[in-house]
């Protein structure tokens, strides 16, 4: 299926085990977003927030139930689509051997240096250009970066690639307060018209939300919106 995704997100009667355990993770989950809706995942360590992300990504195929984008199987999609469509903040960055550039492109291969220094001014990493600006060299060999650094590229790509679907993983995890809201609030303005499913532990951000779900061990528990809950 070679379409562009609108960006529905429909996932029906979802279970997944973990190959080796004979407890499932997810059990038998249902979620439901129109395309431009905003969902926060909310739950305890552990539960299984990440492993509905993965399954969303489609890095695993689930045992039983479906996950739709639009009207269509995840399994049906082009990788390319899937590509395109969505984007994800992983509650780990991954951050590979080459330059700060490189890293970037990623996320918008034909991007502009001029337009990565900006983003990168508004995550907070102007820093990294000081030096030998986007050439800096990270990872390996080069210069290393910190928890928050790493976080703050996962954030820049994130609003360098512009798709219909985001999928954010704790995605303020270890930044301090005042960063947090900043970060958030880019973050929004950039999701304004996409389908968004926002993990967090914390209660930050959540009035921006049309439903929140809290999870536990596999079981949507409670559904509701900021003020109802
Ligand atoms: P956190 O809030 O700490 O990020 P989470 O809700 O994202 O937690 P998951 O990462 O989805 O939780 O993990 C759910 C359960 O599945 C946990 O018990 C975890 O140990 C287990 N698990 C996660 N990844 C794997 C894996 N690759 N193989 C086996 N078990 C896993
Ligand atoms: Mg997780």
């Amino acid at each position: 299926h070679q379409a562009d995704v609108r960006g529905d997100i429909t996932i029906e009667n979802l279970s997944y085990t973990y190959y080796g355990s004979d407890q499932p993770v997810l059990n038998n989950i249902n979620i439901e977003l129109k395309a431009g809706e905003k969902l926060a995942l909310l739950g305890r360590t552990g539960c299984g927030k990440s492993t509905l992300l993965q399954l969303l990504t489609r890095n695993w195929d689930p045992q039983q139930g479906q996950i739709r984008l639009d009207s269509t199987a995840l399994p049906s999609w082009h990788e390319e689509s899937l590509r395109k469509a969505i984007t994800v903040v992983s509650q780990r960055v991954d951050v590979f051997n080459g330059s700060l550039r490189e890293n970037l492109l990623l996320a918008k291969p034909d991007a502009s240096d001029e337009e990565l220094a900006q983003v990168l001014n508004q995550v907070g990493l102007e820093a990294l250009l000081e030096d030998t600006a986007l050439d800096t060299w990270l990872g390996e060999g080069g210069r290393q970066i910190s928890g928050g650094e790493r976080r703050r590229i996962g954030i820049a790509r994130a609003l360098l690639h512009d798709a219909p679907i985001l999928l954010l993983d704790e995605p303020t995890e270890g930044l301090d307060r005042r960063t947090e809201q900043q970060i958030l609030s880019l973050l929004m303005d950039h999701a304004k018209d996409k389908t968004v499913l926002f993990i967090t532990h914390r209660l930050v951000g959540l009035d921006q939300m049309d439903h929140i779900c809290l999870m536990d061990k596999g079981d949507i528990i409670e559904r509701g919106q900021h003020h109802t809950l």
